[in-house]
């Protein structure tokens, strides 16, 4: 294989449990070694079609990106289901200020405006004096002047009320890979917001 098909086998590859829950990514390579072992079959992403390794490598070149060797013509698996295991693994969005603005898009939890990093704060819905903790359900993106007004007083005496109650976010294997290696495909099986690098 030269070095284009190389790479290709690096490329990530979106793994999805038994119930079709995606729980974690893998290289085309591993995802390749799944597939022979019978571990996971190939979903053919516009169709939805599950494919073991024959059907698949009877599939139309033109359907997709190849990888090209001297004996081996495939279609470039983007997402494969796994036959056997069907758990979801515990894992966890890191609390940070970093994914407390992709949590809130970036916007005021009280007044909606587009917080640049400058102006943005962390606020603490029950102030940090009152007990309040460092926590995704106690935390949210403010802007200076809404952090102030604020203060530390408790909300409902502030009159001011949150644009949504502030959650933990859940977790998605696509948040793993970084935004420009997401492939469109994945679109169809993770949320909408976590392919575009939301949470
Ligand atoms: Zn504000």
């Amino acid at each position: 294989m030269g070095p284009a098909s190389g790479s290709a086998l690096q490329e990530p590859t979106l793994v999805l449990n038994k119930s079709w829950v995606p729980i974690n990514t893998t290289t085309v390579r591993h995802a390749l070694l799944l597939v022979i072992k019978g571990a996971a079959r190939f979903i053919q992403p516009e169709t939805f079609e599950i494919h073991d390794f024959d059907s698949w490598s009877a599939l139309n070149q033109d359907q997709g990106a190849g990888l090209r060797g001297v004996r081996l013509s495939l279609r470039i698996p983007e997402v494969i289901v796994l036959t056997q295991y069907n758990r979801v693994p515990e894992k966890s969005v890191p609390f940070s200020r970093r994914n407390l603005c992709r949590r809130d898009g970036n916007r005021c939890q009280y007044c909606g405006a587009q917080v640049n990093a400058r102006d943005m704060t962390v606020d603490h819905v029950v102030p940090r004096s009152r007990g309040g903790n460092n926590s995704w359900e106690n935390c949210v993106v403010a802007c200076r002047r809404c952090n102030t007004r604020k203060g530390n007083t408790p909300l409902e005496v502030t009159g001011m009320s949150l644009l949504r109650a502030p959650r933990r976010p859940e977790w998605s294997p696509c948040l793993s890979i970084k935004r420009g290696q997401r492939k469109s495909s994945w679109k169809r099986f993770v949320a909408e917001r976590h392919w575009r690098g939301g949470l």
